[in-house]
């Protein structure tokens, strides 16, 4: 299926590894320009080169030009980080279509550890950054007719983890913001927003949690990736590419029709109705 996106612009953050990456690669695959961002440099730099690789394939095939790949070293829960990933997208005059919002997740631990500074940080990361990259970019989407915007948050905003309580309250509180946000006149201008919730995707940040949560429990960390499979009615954990092209077709024309959700792909694993 033919998503409808080439040579649209899209901001991709926190993307050299891992969800984001797997969501570039998924827009790329679709001949949508991507900047892309992550603070380390080396990385960074690879994951572009995969990614250019990805454009050139699909010129190849589909006879169009190559979409851009533009990488951005910085962090992006800095003002300056934000403001060069905004500034990166192909010259005076291009905007971004679609953001993809996306950060490292805060730390596990005991609440009772945390401090205003431990809060702010998971806030600033996990919902004022998503927040104020929102606001650089709406309003030139609703004048255009044309907006996608995609937040990674968690399966914990649906089914909290008690020892990542920052990660809680910090996706809760986007979430409730881009609940409001997705139903106001923005809607009807061509704008839309969801969150994309994942369940366990098998990255380095599943596999740090592994490592934390053997440290605890006196197991090993293949141990603890184990059990943890056995529980996921897939018996699997998903993959970056499997989560990319959910993203990609919520940043599809096909998906206007789909606001304000939260989508919660984890191969089964939260036991409710709804
Ligand atoms: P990951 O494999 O650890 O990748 C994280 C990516 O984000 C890397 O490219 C990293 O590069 C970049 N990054 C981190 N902090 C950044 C910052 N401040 N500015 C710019 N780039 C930054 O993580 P992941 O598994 O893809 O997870 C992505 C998000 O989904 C996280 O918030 C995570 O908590 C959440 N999540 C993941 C799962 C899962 O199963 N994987 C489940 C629930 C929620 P640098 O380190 O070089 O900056």
């Amino acid at each position: 299926m033919d998503l409808g996106i080439a040579g649209k612009w899209a901001l991709v953050c926190a993307a050299s590894r891992g969800l984001g990456l797997g969501c570039a690669q998924a827009l790329v695959a679709e001949g949508v320009n991507v900047v892309i961002n992550a603070r380390t440099e080396g990385p960074l730099q690879q994951a572009a080169e995969n990614l250019r690789a990805t454009a050139a394939d699909r010129a190849r095939a589909s006879g169009q030009t190559a979409p851009a790949v533009i990488a951005v070293a910085c962090d992006i829960t800095t003002a300056a980080g934000r403001a060069a990933v905004l500034s990166a997208a192909g010259g005076p005059g291009v905007d971004f279509d679609i953001l993809v919002n996306n950060a490292g997740g805060p730390p596990p631990g005991d609440f009772r550890d945390w401090q205003r500074q431990e809060w702010i940080k998971a806030l600033d990361a996990n919902m004022l950054t998503p927040i104020e990259l929102i606001r650089a970019v709406v309003d030139g989407m609703a004048a255009r007719g044309f907006g996608r915007i995609v937040n990674i948050t968690s399966s914990a905003v649906k089914a909290p983890i008690d020892i990542l309580g920052l990660s809680n309250g910090a996706r809760s509180g986007l979430t409730g913001f881009i609940a409001g946000l997705a139903r106001s006149d923005l809607a009807a201008r061509g704008v839309t927003m969801n969150n994309l919730l994942p369940g366990k995707f098998d990255t380095d940040r599943l596999q740090a949690t592994f490592v934390s949560t053997a440290a605890r429990t006196g197991q090993t960390p293949e141990q603890v990736r184990a059990s943890q499979q056995a529980q996921v009615p897939a018996g699997r954990f998903g993959t970056p590419a499997e989560f990319g092209a959910i993203c990609a077709f919520l940043c599809s024309q096909q998906a206007g029709y789909v606001n304000g959700q939260n989508i919660l792909p984890d191969g089964g694993l939260y036991p409710g109705t709804f």
